[in-house]
């Protein structure tokens, strides 16, 4: 089967999932999952689950991206925030639904591989950072929209500062042994509100940059 018969096949999947963003389908279906997989791991590409990219870190399952995107609520003239580039997949759909994606990684090997498939795409959209995501992008922010696809505890109090009134973030949030629950906050003229959207496992959101060998 050819590539984009899988990618159709995903997006049927993931519409009877309950996804129902016709923009967040078609920016998904735009997206070659193969291009972002690692090399053993190329026979499961399109499988509706989450792959290992080295560094002991995940590329996120499709259905966990796409209720992500679709929970931005995108209308297309966003200036999005993620944290968390890891394979740059998540990052890739994105730019076909913003204007322009900023991006950050800790681990610089990780953000090298991303920034490559961001140029093989084509995609001069997406702006890369090797940095601590938790502290945002200051020089950047505000942002209309941010994407932590790392779990923390809390949200940073650092990322709600870049948001602006109006803006959403998403967030997988809990602990490691515990269940997380991927969080939408909106932050309004006074108070920031939060609404739980799905049950998920999602790699520690880890401060500093990484200098930690491949794993
Ligand atoms: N969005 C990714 C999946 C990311 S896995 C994709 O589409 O492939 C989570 C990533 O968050 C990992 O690569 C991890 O290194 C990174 N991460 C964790 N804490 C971070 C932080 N404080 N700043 C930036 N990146 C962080």
């Amino acid at each position: 089967m050819s590539t984009p018969a899988h990618r159709a096949r995903l997006i049927l999947a993931l519409r009877s999932a309950g996804i129902t963003d016709t923009k967040a389908l078609s920016a998904i279906e735009k997206v070659p999952r193969e291009l972002f997989v690692p090399e053993t791991f190329q026979d499961r590409a399109y499988e509706d689950t989450a792959l290992p990219i080295g560094y002991g870190q995940t590329l996120s399952q499709p259905l966990v991206v796409a209720t992500m995107i679709q929970g931005l609520e995108l209308g297309g003239r966003e200036k999005l925030l993620e944290v968390g580039t890891g394979s740059g997949y998540h990052a890739a759909i994105l730019s076909h639904l913003c204007r322009r994606v900023y991006t950050i990684e800790r681990h610089r090997p990780l953000l090298a591989d991303a920034q490559a498939r961001f140029e093989t795409l084509g995609l001069s959209n997406v702006v890369t950072m090797a940095g601590d995501g938790m502290k945002g992008w200051p020089e950047q922010a505000p942002f209309d929209r941010i994407s932590v696809t790392a779990a923390g505890d809390a949200p940073p109090q650092q990322l709600l500062d870049q948001l602006k009134i109006g803006g959403i973030m998403i967030m997988p949030v809990g602990g490691q042994s515990r269940i997380q629950q991927l969080v939408r906050y909106r932050r309004t003229e006074t108070a920031v509100e939060s609404e739980a959207l799905m049950e998920v496992r999602f790699v520690p959101l880890l401060p500093g940059v990484a200098e930690a060998a491949k794993a």
